[in-house]
């Protein structure tokens, strides 16, 4: 086996921290963390943009294909790694459930103490035992996102512990890396992105990552940023924090996002949008992507599909428009959703051919 300089067989995808070094804030002797999270592939979508009307390209960015399953590990591969470089012991985060699975892995390979708040009642299965697994403190409070986001805020102000919630400006770094692969695999930037908004710390982190490419000469032109909560958790959208937010979307059930502001100036200086869609939107969307295409995500993933098949009913997208976007998470973190969306149960029957052959119709 060949092997590069640091020990590595030559060929293989080495994390996104090695691929986009000279876009990062890391050095020769950054000792890094990485679980080689990155590379996700795009996938063209033809019988979904058919099924809704759609005359243009999609392409989805399925970031649920990262190695615990959602995108947060792009960001965590940072923090991570500037925690150990600094001399960090402990790392914190609050969650609605990714964010806490990522810290954990990322904190195990790093051998690192990490601690996690969650929202008691209201975290996917699959999250919940991913955090235990990894070995993290693991801590429900009796109280929603925002409130342990809060908390952890205050702890961080003590010095004795490094936030890992988007808060933490290395998060960002690492995320903005989805936008550099989405121009390399297109060879040019979409016209339109779309993603879910929760915490709006993937926003932020595209539009920049979409700019810093443009203007290190890698692509020309940008996309617009479109933006899409869920109606009963869209404080951007309704202009107000919102104390009680709720949605099926756990992932965007958040009521004061930390990074508003660049939610904002995305939609603005991109000419872009952030709008809201319901629950339902959500679901039927969410069923569709799956049984259209067999791209499993998870729901606060379909809130940007709900958005694009609304955007083709109001005609808000140019014929051929080439359109990208960000599947954030992966369906199977929460099996209790999916079954409880299913439009079928398993159909029961007998061990025998003849009831087996009965139900298939033969
Ligand atoms: C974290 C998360 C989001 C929201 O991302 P923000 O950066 O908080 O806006 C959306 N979908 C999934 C699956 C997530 O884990």
């Amino acid at each position: 086996m060949q092997l590069d300089s640091s020990n590595q067989p030559i060929a293989y995808w080495k994390g996104l921290i090695h691929q986009y070094a000279s876009f990062l804030p890391v050095t020769a002797d950054t000792p890094v963390i990485s679980l080689h999270e990155g590379n996700t592939p795009l996938i063209k979508l033809d019988r979904f943009v058919s099924a809704i009307g759609g005359d243009f390209d999609l392409y989805l960015k399925f970031e649920g294909l990262n190695p615990t399953a959602s995108f947060k590990d792009r960001g965590m591969t940072m923090a991570i790694t500037k925690a150990v470089e600094k001399g960090a012991e402990v790392v914190i985060c609050a969650s609605t459930g990714n964010t806490s699975a990522s810290a954990a892995a990322y904190a195990a390979r790093a051998n690192l103490k990490c601690v996690v708040l969650l929202p008691d009642g209201n975290i996917a299965m699959g999250k919940l035992a991913q955090a235990l697994m990894y070995g993290a403190q693991t801590i429900a409070i009796r109280g929603n996102f925002d409130q342990a986001l809060d908390i952890v805020r205050q702890l961080g102000e003590t010095g004795k512990v490094e936030i890992v919630n988007s808060i933490n400006p290395f998060r960002i770094e690492g995320q903005k890396t989805a936008s550099f692969e989405i121009c390399d695999q297109l060879g040019r930037a979409p016209d339109y992105h779309f993603l879910p908004v929760g915490n709006a710390g993937n926003i932020t982190a595209y539009w920049k990552g979409y700019r810093e490419y443009e203007q290190a000469g890698r692509v020309k032109g940008l996309p617009h940023m479109c933006g899409y909560q869920a109606a009963g958790s869209a404080p951007i959208v309704d202009g107000h924090p919102i104390t009680a937010p709720e949605t099926l979307a756990t992932a965007i059930r958040i009521g004061n996002p930390a990074s508003w502001q660049g939610a904002l100036d995305a939609m603005q200086q991109s000419s872009g949008w952030i709008d809201k869609v319901t629950d339902e939107a959500i679901v039927e969307a969410y069923k569709l992507v799956a049984n259209t295409e067999g791209i499993f995500v998870e729901p606060a993933c379909a809130a940007p599909l709900a958005g694009l098949i609304a955007s083709v009913r109001a005609n808000r997208i140019p014929a051929g428009s080439l359109i990208t976007a960000t599947m954030t998470g992966h369906g199977l973190k929460d099996p209790d959703r999916a079954i409880s969306c299913a439009a079928q149960k398993p159909d029961l029957c007998d061990a025998n051919l003849d009831s087996v052959s009965r139900l298939i119709g033969l």
